[in-house]
């Protein structure tokens, strides 16, 4: 089994908060899972290797063409009001296949301390319909997880903590390989 990983943004930063930048920690994030998926015996593939800018179009499109059996885009949140907070994971609208995968994931973050923001589908999204989501989830589950905020300063705490985030990653990775 292979499993696409998309690494948010890439060459423009994407959102910022408390120092923090969403590009850099969702690569940064993107390598942590991949390598402990890998130790469990999936084949990886990634969206961008480094801080480079992708398309939306590009992303999908890889993850149909390489025959992936998964699709993880990794984002990191921003808001107005710094008390938002937590982590929250989309699926594309209707995809009830990978919504229950979304839920699993965001109660393994939330064990961790994020709060538990939930499953939800991309409609529910403050950008609406999720490219990235509607270019996959026929082909294969598809997520967008968003990991915390970074406008929060208790989750820009542990984001920005190396540990926490190698620890997140080997609770998301038990759960795409621990599924069906
Ligand atoms: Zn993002």
């Amino acid at each position: 089994m292979r499993v696409c990983l998309d690494p948010g943004h890439g060459g423009n930063t994407g959102a910022r908060g408390n120092g923090l930048i969403e590009d850099a920690l969702a690569l940064d994030f993107a390598r942590r899972i991949g390598h402990h998926l890998r130790l469990r015996g999936w084949e990886t593939v990634m969206t961008r290797g480094d801080d480079r800018f992708v398309t939306l179009a590009s992303r999908g499109a890889l993850a149909v063409r390489t025959k992936c059996g998964l699709f993880l885009s990794i984002h990191l949140n921003a808001a107005a009001s710094p008390s938002a907070r937590g982590c929250e994971c989309f699926a594309a609208a209707g995809d009830e296949r990978s919504l229950k995968i979304a839920a699993r994931l965001t109660a393994a973050l939330s064990s961790m301390g994020l709060k538990n923001r939930g499953a939800k589908y991309d409609t529910q999204s403050a950008h609406g319909s999720l490219r990235v989501l509607r270019d996959t989830y026929k082909n294969m589950p598809a997520l967008l997880l968003e990991i915390g905020f970074l406008t929060n300063k208790a989750d820009a705490e542990l984001l920005g903590d190396k540990f926490f985030r190698e620890r997140a990653a080997v609770a998301v990775a038990e759960v795409i390989s621990q599924r069906d």
